[in-house]
């Protein structure tokens, strides 16, 4: 086996950086402080806490420490178990996700979690469901800055309400909610699989028949070795305002499927709160 270039190997670098990204980094952060917003009207936390959580949800994307991590474990969704590593390359997000929860467990299985450290790397484990509500990480495409996915960037009408919880939501979450590791890997798979149903990627979801969204993402790639590894591709239509091409979605529906994606990162923040909610006190 010949090792590989030396310039080969920056490149790999240098795509495996850029593909770590999924929201913008500045958005995990934003969309995790909304959520504990959202948290604070069901249970009490301390300020410096929630700030912890998000600040965990930022680093896995831009934190100096772990940056060697994020070259060689990237942050796509094992789609039936197909992505396979590559070289020293994770191309899939299982090992490095269990790491992160094992590093989660460990801190709280001590017999006084240190409780900012705990919310911190809870937030690593947080960062990767979070990136499994944007579809090109879950179909999978692989994307690098320069031809960034538009969905990251995507904004957020500024008319919505925030994201909010009622009472009886606050006591469904703390219902639900299990104590154990398990359940951060459930909420993982169940926001991939979900987001695959909702662009008709999965039987029983809505356009399955239809299946629009395979215009915008694309699976299996059409290029077999690609496919072979895999990978999908973007389609023709891109996931942008502006002028709609024909076949592509209205203005209307990208709004309305981003606010899914985007609630569905919310619900599962909070999820995680209430978790660490149950784990934290007993
Ligand atoms: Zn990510």
């Amino acid at each position: 086996m010949t090792l590989l270039p030396v310039s080969g190997l920056s490149v790999l670098l240098l795509m495996g950086a850029q593909a770590a990204w999924a929201f913008d980094p500045e958005l995990h952060r934003a969309y995790t402080r909304q959520a504990v917003a959202a948290w604070a009207g069901c249970a009490s936390l301390l300020p410096e806490v929630g700030a912890a959580l998000a600040a965990g949800t930022d680093a896995e994307d831009t934190g100096v420490l772990t940056a060697w991590q994020r070259l060689t474990h990237w942050h796509f969704y094992n789609r039936d178990g197909k992505l396979l590593p590559f070289w020293f390359i994770d191309r899939n997000i299982d090992r490095i996700f269990a790491l992160r929860v094992e590093a989660l467990e460990q801190l709280l299985q001590q017999k006084r979690p240190p409780i900012t450290e705990v919310y911190e790397q809870a937030g690593r484990v947080l960062h990767y469901i979070q990136d499994m509500s944007v579809p090109a990480h879950v179909v999978p495409v692989f994307h690098v800055a320069g031809s960034a996915d538009p969905f990251d960037s995507f904004k957020r009408r500024e008319s919505l309400p925030a994201f909010s919880l009622s009472l009886d939501e606050c006591q469904q979450l703390k219902a639900e909610t299990a104590t154990a590791p398990a359940y951060l890997h459930t909420l993982l798979n169940e926001a991939a699989e979900s987001t695959l149903r909702a662009i008709g990627q999965r039987p029983s979801g809505p356009e399955m028949a239809e299946n629009a969204w395979q215009r915008y993402w694309a699976w299996p790639a059409r290029d077999p070795d690609e496919a072979a590894k895999g990978w999908g591709e973007y389609g023709t239509c891109t996931f942008a305002l502006g002028p709609v091409n024909p076949g592509c979605k209205s203005e209307a529906e990208l709004q309305a499927f981003f606010e899914q994606q985007y609630r569905q990162t919310l619900w599962n923040s909070v999820r995680v709160l209430a978790y660490l909610s149950r784990r934290v006190e007993p």
